[in-house]
């Protein structure tokens, strides 16, 4: 009997990650016995501190193995308030934070409670695919705000300001950013606040590199700026700071007591709450400790001068420092291949896996994202690869 069914027609423009493609392609060819290097993957690849890891066997060994309340449990919320006191100067009451399954299901319950169908979300381009995935399986429509190479894929207030309609209800911020590693100053963050006052936006900012900031960098939040706090949504975790991308602990923080109440509703609904010992394990990473952050950070940054410098040795590739986040936005347009084409190049040829700067919305075409996420002696390593493979390139031509 064939069935007629179909799936939901909100899924027909909802793809499979283009990230995702890389790994699969890349794990092709590591079966068929190649030595590959991956660069892709966005994901710190330390251990989790072991304080942390303590924390959450000993929760399961205290019996913490229900459900906790929706919201999360009081101590972490309470040192998820005490962290944004501390870090970002910000005063929030533990009622403000929604532990949530990952920064990922953040994003996910603030943009399902607070989008109609039809409104539309201002999303920089490139970005963190699920921002625009997110908004389209609420049926709301995703407008682009470019991040260009030439403006340091920094935000320019005016390109937002023209792309408002009587519609526009959300813009979504990302400092530092993930894939291009800009960081928004104050002046940037300034400006948009005041369109966000102006043509009153709700603000979802996603602040989950914080702590990875080089040279002089600072990282402000918009929800310090005046008039702002009730009007954003603070979308912060643990998967960066401290490597914990496979516990799935992310907050979601509002001092809008509107926005919690439905975020919370859609949490109940969709996961009940987070993993419960996992949240201990998050509380011990907040509390605890901060140096493994600071070490953490110091061995990226190693890796992105090493990154940095060895790509603009490379005739026909060029990239500009990332100043957050462990991604460097390799520039391969003078290479005559699209994106797509490098991607597929450079994994077969030097068995280097990278993600096409497309995969992160059109503005993302021509760039490659790399990845610092691997081990110093790796990344040299691909850096030689990348770099005969392009000499190579540019021999048969
Ligand atoms: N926000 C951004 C900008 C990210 O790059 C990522 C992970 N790639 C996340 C959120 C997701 O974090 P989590 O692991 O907490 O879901």
């Amino acid at each position: 009997m064939t069935i007629k069914m179909k799936q939901s027609t909100k899924m027909d423009n909802i793809p499979f990650s283009g990230i995702r493609k890389v790994f699969e392609a890349a794990g092709e060819l590591e079966k068929q016995g190649k030595d590959i290097i991956n660069l892709g993957i966005g994901r710190p690849n330390f251990d989790t501190p072991a304080h942390i890891k303590e924390a959450a066997k000993k929760a399961l060994d205290d019996g913490m193995v229900f459900y906790t309340s929706n919201y999360g449990t009081e101590e972490l919320r309470q040192a998820v308030a005490e962290k944004l006191k501390r870090d970002n100067g910000l005063d929030y009451q533990m009622s403000d934070v929604i532990v949530a399954v990952g920064a990922n299901q953040a994003v996910s319950i603030a943009m399902t409670a607070l989008l109609d169908p039809g409104d539309e979300v201002l999303v920089p381009n490139p970005s963190w695919l699920h921002y625009f995935y997110c908004a389209d399986l609420v049926g709301a429509r995703t407008v682009s705000y470019p991040l260009l190479e030439e403006n340091e894929f920094n935000v320019v207030p005016e390109d937002i300001e023209r792309l408002i309609t009587p519609k526009t209800k959300m813009i979504i911020v990302n400092s530092p950013n993930n894939p291009t590693g800009s960081l928004l100053s104050r002046e940037s963050l300034q400006a948009i606040a005041d369109i966000a006052v102006k043509h009153d936006l709700i603000v979802l900012s996603d602040e989950i590199y914080e702590k990875l900031i080089y040279d002089d960098g600072v990282h402000y939040s918009i929800a310090s700026l005046d008039g702002m706090k009730d009007r954003t949504i603070l979308i912060h975790g643990v998967s960066k700071s401290y490597s914990m991308t496979g516990w799935r602990i992310g907050f979601a923080i509002s001092s809008n007591k509107e926005f919690i109440s439905a975020m919370i509703r859609v949490l109940q609904y969709t996961v009940t709450c987070a993993n419960s010992f996992a949240q201990y394990g998050a509380e011990a990473a907040m509390r605890g400790p901060q140096d493994c952050v600071e070490d953490m950070r110091v061995e990226f940054d190693r890796r992105r001068k090493l990154v940095y410098a060895r790509i603009n040795q490379i005739e026909g590739l060029s990239c500009i420092a990332p100043k957050g986040a462990f991604y460097c936005f390799v520039n391969v347009k003078r290479l005559g291949l699209s994106d797509e084409e490098a991607s597929a190049y450079y994994l077969n040829q030097a068995g280097v896996a990278m993600i096409p700067g497309s995969a992160f919305g059109e503005y993302g075409a021509g760039y490659l994202r790399v990845a610092f996420s691997n081990s110093y002696e790796n990344i040299e390593k691909a850096m030689d690869r990348i770099a005969e493979a392009t000499r190579a390139l540019f021999n048969k031509k």
